[in-house]
């Protein structure tokens, strides 16, 4: 099937690696502008430049956005330069794993602030200009984790969840301005995130995965490309797992 683009203009967080980065490649691919965002400014810079030595537009800027009022700044930029952003992808994240007992309060809040917090303090600058001009997509990055919970894992299993509760009340909030807000639970994905998990660990979460096979970036910027494009317009407030068949 042929994905339709018009003149879009899209702000890609975590793009500096991983997932976020093989989202901006694909989505820049279709002809859209992409912001490429990140913690690091080498890790985007050097996306965005490789986008653009293949023919695609793309601009790179450092911003933490667990930070609020660096994402306030941002934001504003943004809009000012680019006159407006149609597409969010949430995708910029981080692991602090460690048992209940051992998680301390810097733990919970600085997971809960990266994944979760930052889609707030976008959205609050970025969606209302969409809604006026009748068009948005946002996609956020969450995960199977989200969806079943995890030992280790009480604030990420809780940021990802709070993320499909954001989803979805974003997308009723949104939906008469045709903004669709959709997220995506990826299974386990090989990444820099998924690369220090003990082999022990990664046989038993291969034996998890019906398909057998561990995920590709690919498989989930395919997902949020198609999420972003004009024949995507009839779905919002869905959150799709693509995890190789782990949740059925
Ligand atoms: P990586 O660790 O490979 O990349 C994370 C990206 O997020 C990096 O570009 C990093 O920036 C950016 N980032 C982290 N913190 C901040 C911050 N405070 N401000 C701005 N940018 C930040 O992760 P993955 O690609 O594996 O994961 C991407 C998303 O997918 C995450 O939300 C993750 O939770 C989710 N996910 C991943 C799965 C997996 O198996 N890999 C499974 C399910 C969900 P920089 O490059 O500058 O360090």
């Amino acid at each position: 099937m042929q994905m339709t683009f018009k003149d879009r203009c899209a702000l890609i967080t975590g793009a500096g690696r991983g997932i976020g980065k093989r989202i901006a490649e694909f989505i820049a691919n279709e002809g859209v502008t992409v912001i490429c965002v990140s913690r690091n400014d080498a890790n985007c810079s050097a996306v965005a430049d490789n986008i653009v030595a293949a023919g695609g537009k793309a601009v790179a800027k450092a911003v933490d956005v667990s930070d609020a009022a660096a994402v306030e700044k941002a934001a504003k930029g943004f809009l000012e330069e680019y006159s407006r952003i149609d597409i969010i992808v949430n995708c910029a994240g981080i692991t602090r794993d460690g048992l209940l007992l051992r998680m301390s309060n810097d733990d919970w809040d600085s997971v809960l602030r990266t994944n979760l917090s930052s889609c707030f303090y976008w959205a609050r600058h970025l969606v209302h200009p969409m809604a006026r001009n009748r068009w948005g997509r946002v996609v956020n990055i969450s995960s199977v984790v989200g969806l079943m919970g995890n030992a280790g894992q009480i604030n990420y299993a809780s940021a990802k969840a709070g993320m499909i509760g954001f989803t979805k009340s974003l997308a009723k909030e949104f939906a008469s301005r045709s903004v669709t807000v959709n997220a995506i639970a990826p299974g386990y994905i090989e990444t820099d995130m998924t690369s220090g998990i003990d082999d022990r660990v990664a046989e038993h979460i291969l034996k998890a995965i019906p398909l057998r096979r561990i995920g590709q970036t690919a498989d989930i910027a395919r997902m949020v490309t198609y999420l972003c494009s004009e024949e995507a317009n009839y779905i919002t407030g869905q959150v799709f797992t693509v995890d190789g068949g782990m949740v059925m």
